[in-house]
């Protein structure tokens, strides 16, 4: 099922975010979160890729896994910015021999490559985008940025760039993670306003430590709330403490995001189940009621 198809059945689409684990300790706890997460009946799962151009086929190959092995729905991340047209043509043919039906087309984040790559076929999603949407194997869809792309001089701009991805054929849009919901109904003024008229699936990520929340809001240019510091400061060293408010947190913020008409929820899991499932537990009911 492609997921466009599941965003205009009408209902609240939710999924859940993976990486391809490094280790076979981690690839033990991330198909242990898989199957707990599984028992949620969520619409697609997402596996990311790395920028750097290196290994694409660990994507391709847990793709498939969870696909094959647990049914799930599986939306494949695509990163462009170290690959050749021909090296994509090649791991998009291995995805659709997966039964992969779904990316994400994505540039890359250059930051932990050292950079933009100085010789490349693409520089931007839209490119990667184009060429998929040509090949008609796939439903395409997109990153976008709350409180803007880092990299981009102004939000305007951004925002005619995002356009510009939309153009080329991404069907619905993943937002990076925010932890102050004003962001997302502010963005999705502004992209009403500039004629993107497609999904745009708000992205959460329950912190669960101080560390997290340093490094992720660092590394992702995204703004921590007085009260979502606060908590993490008071409860931090507790784990129990940490973990039911990281949750209360996270659940507060998918309920408004919900009630304000957004389609549904992508959780950034890190390879995790639990804090995921107990937000899907606090908001999912109520959600099956709400009209997209
Ligand atoms: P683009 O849409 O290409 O935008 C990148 C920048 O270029 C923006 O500032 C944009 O305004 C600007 N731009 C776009 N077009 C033009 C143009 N024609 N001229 C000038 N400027 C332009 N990274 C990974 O490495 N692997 C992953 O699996 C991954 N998954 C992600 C999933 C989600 C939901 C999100 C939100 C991000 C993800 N990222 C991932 C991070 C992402 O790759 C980085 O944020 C990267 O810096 C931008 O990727 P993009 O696809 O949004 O790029």
């Amino acid at each position: 099922m492609r997921v466009t198809e599941r965003l205009k059945a009408g209902c609240k689409v939710f999924s859940f975010e993976f990486y391809p684990p490094k280790t076979e300790q981690d690839a033990a706890k991330l198909f242990e979160a898989a199957r707990e997460l599984k028992k949620l009946a969520p619409d697609f799962v997402s596996v990311t890729n790395s920028s750097s151009g290196a290994m694409p086929y660990r994507t391709v190959a847990l793709s498939g896994v969870l696909k094959a092995e647990l049914g799930l729905e599986v939306v494949a991340h695509l990163t462009c910015v170290a690959h050749t047209r021909a090296e994509i043509k090649e791991i998009c043919s291995r995805l659709k021999a997966m039964g992969i039906k779904n990316i994400l087309a994505l540039r890359g984040d250059i930051h932990n490559i050292g950079g933009l790559p100085p010789r490349r076929e693409y520089s931007y999603a839209a490119q990667l985008t184009a060429d998929l949407v040509k090949t008609g194997d796939f439903a395409v869809g997109g990153a976008c940025y709350p409180e803007k792309h880092p990299e981009a001089p102004s939000f305007e701009e951004d925002i005619r760039h995002l356009k510009e991805k939309v153009a080329a054929g991404a069907e619905y849009l993943i937002t990076q993670l925010f932890f102050d919901n004003a962001f997302y109904f502010r963005f999705l003024e502004k992209t009403a306003a500039a004629g993107i008229k497609v999904p745009v699936l708000p992205g959460l990520m329950p912190i669960t430590g101080y560390k997290q929340m340093q490094n992720f809001t660092q590394m992702m240019k995204v703004s921590v709330p007085d009260g979502l510091r606060l908590g993490i400061e008071r409860w931090d060293g507790d784990k129990d403490g940490m973990f039911k408010f990281s949750v209360e947190y996270a659940s507060a913020q998918a309920d408004e995001l919900l009630k304000g008409g957004a389609p549904g929820l992508h959780l950034y899991t890190l390879n995790r189940s639990r804090a995921a499932i107990e937000i899907l537990k606090n908001v999912k009911g109520e959600a099956s009621r709400l009209p997209n």
